[in-house]
């Protein structure tokens, strides 16, 4: 695929072009990509801007149909959007086309946001006032993603900022360009005017002062240091920011787990998609009662794996999606030893580097939750298994960390699962299933700093899309 930024309603590519590699095969280059500059920044700033006030102003109806066209054509083409998906990023195709489909929901359900998004009225203090509050469009939004979710991320942003009457500009990952290319692609097909969508392609870092200067709001999801330095980028000008960060997810093991429910919500959170998702558990927290058996178990299961190229229908686990992380992950896998922890199962690569970046699911035991291990994201198929006293202390070690995004518990006690519920510090919170399960029509996200500025998905969307005006009227 050679890509090219979208402005204003046209295809654009200027200067050199930047490979993508497939991680399940590095011979295979999976497409071609310009680095946006700063004058195709500018450009689609104005680009957008000028197409405010219509889009902002358009008929509800025509906006929910293209939505809703959309969604329509993300099914119909969830292979082909899947497979491209899978050689970008690593995902197998089942994980590909899942997350197509998903990407699909989320513009059917905001296509009936743009309808059922309500205003309020109410009396006045004053005799003879009323008063009306109404949730208008904050105006031009800059999106920039990530390379671990490529079509889902840009939809639920994407998806959520044209509903409310917003235009927006995506930046999506440099690493995975080619899904965001296919978005732009049906969002043009479905009649979303010129301006309304822009695609900006390359690194985020190149361009990022710019868009937030000129933007009225700004979504971010990705890494906490890069989200922090937005947040700074953001200051001068007090543009909007939404931030989605990273995570270090406990899964809570409790004596009273059913042992089936407990391995696979386990196992699922942890190594599923490779470990590749803020959601993902990278610290699973066992009481002493029932650790031999869920060790165990869970060993078992993990180096059962069948870890290969993400195109085979036989794989289980992908690749890690690009060199870099790769040797994010070793380096944790170093560390971890060097720190004492012991290693299960996994900690090395499967195939020779050169024709994949296939890591097998690896689990530390003896660990604790001073060790890097257990306090730095990794995101990828790397955890630790942390031995605990009781609930008390297990719920004191899963509130010990800072990126507070999502926690499950495995527990047949349905008061251990409230009291969990009560006291855990995340925003996401699962019970007997993997800390990774996210849906769309609910809030999405965690506190600072694993997520800033309001939440994301379901009707709370609104919060960050929308600005409030609270107007009295006298009649
Ligand atoms: P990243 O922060 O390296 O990059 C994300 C995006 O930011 C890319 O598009 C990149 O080009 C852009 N970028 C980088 N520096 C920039 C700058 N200075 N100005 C403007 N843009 C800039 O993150 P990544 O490696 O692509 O993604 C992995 C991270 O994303 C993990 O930490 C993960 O937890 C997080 N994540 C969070 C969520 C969530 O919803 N909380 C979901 C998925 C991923």
């Amino acid at each position: 695929m050679r890509g090219r930024h979208y402005i204003a309603g046209s295809w654009r590519a200027d200067g050199a072009l930047i490979p993508t590699i497939n991680p399940s095969d590095l011979d295979e280059t999976v497409g071609e990509y310009p680095q946006a500059s700063l004058a195709d920044a500018e450009e689609a700033l104005v680009a957008a801007r000028k197409a405010l006030p219509g889009w902002a102003r358009s008929n509800i109806q025509q906006r929910a149909d293209m939505l809703r066209k959309v969604g329509d054509m993300l099914l119909a083409r969830s292979t082909e959007v899947g497979t491209l998906l899978a050689r970008e990023e690593g995902k197998t195709l089942a994980e590909g086309v899942g997350e197509t489909i998903r990407a699909a929901q989320v513009f059917h359900y905001f296509a009936g946001e743009t309808l059922r998004h309500p205003g309020q009225w109410h009396e006045s203090l004053r005799a003879g006032h009323n008063v009306i509050v109404s949730y208008e469009p904050v105006g031009v939004v800059v999106a920039i993603t990530p390379w671990n979710f490529p079509i889902a991320i840009p939809a639920w942003k994407v998806a959520a900022a044209l509903a409310y009457g917003n235009v927006i500009i995506l930046k999506p990952s440099e690493y995975t360009p080619g899904c965001a290319i296919l978005l732009a692609e049906m969002l043009a097909e479905a009649g979303v005017p010129a301006g309304v969508f822009n695609l900006l392609l390359g690194d985020g870092r190149a361009i990022g002062q710019t868009l937030v200067d000129g933007a009225d709001a700004v979504t971010f999801t990705g890494a906490t240091p890069t989200g922090r330095r937005i947040l700074q980028m953001a200051a001068p000008t007090m543009t909007k920011v939404q931030l989605e960060l990273g995570g270090k997810n406990p899964f809570i093991v409790l004596d009273d787990a059913d042992l089936d429910v407990a391995v696979e919500a386990a196992a699922q959170g942890t190594w599923g998609q490779t470990g590749q998702r803020c959601t993902g558990s990278e610290r699973i927290i066992v009481t002493k009662g029932i650790y031999d058996a869920f060790v165990d178990r869970l060993v078992k299961t993990v180096s059962g794996y069948r870890v290969g190229h993400a195109l085979d229908a036989a794989t289980q686990i992908g690749p890690v999606a690009n060199a870099a992380q790769l040797d994010k992950n070793m380096g944790f896998i170093q560390r971890a030893k060097a720190d004492g922890a012991e290693l299960a199962t996994g900690g090395h690569l499967v195939e020779a580097r050169t024709r994949g970046h296939f890591l097998a699911p690896t689990l530390f035991l003896n660990t604790d939750n001073a060790m890097e291990l257990n306090r730095e994201e990794v995101f990828g198929p790397v955890a630790g298994v942390i031995k605990v006293e009781d609930f008390d202390e297990a719920i004191a070690v899963a509130r010990d960390c800072e990126l507070a995004l999502s926690s499950g518990i495995a527990t047949t006690s349905l008061k251990h699962a409230e009291r969990y519920r009560r006291e855990s510090t995340a925003g996401l919170v699962t019970v007997n299933t993997p800390t990774a399960g996210v849906e769309y029509h609910v809030p999405f996200g965690g506190r600072a700093p694993s997520g800033f500025g309001g939440r994301e998905q379901g009707t709370a969307s609104a919060e960050f899309y929308t600005e409030i005006k609270t107007a009295y009227i006298n009649h």
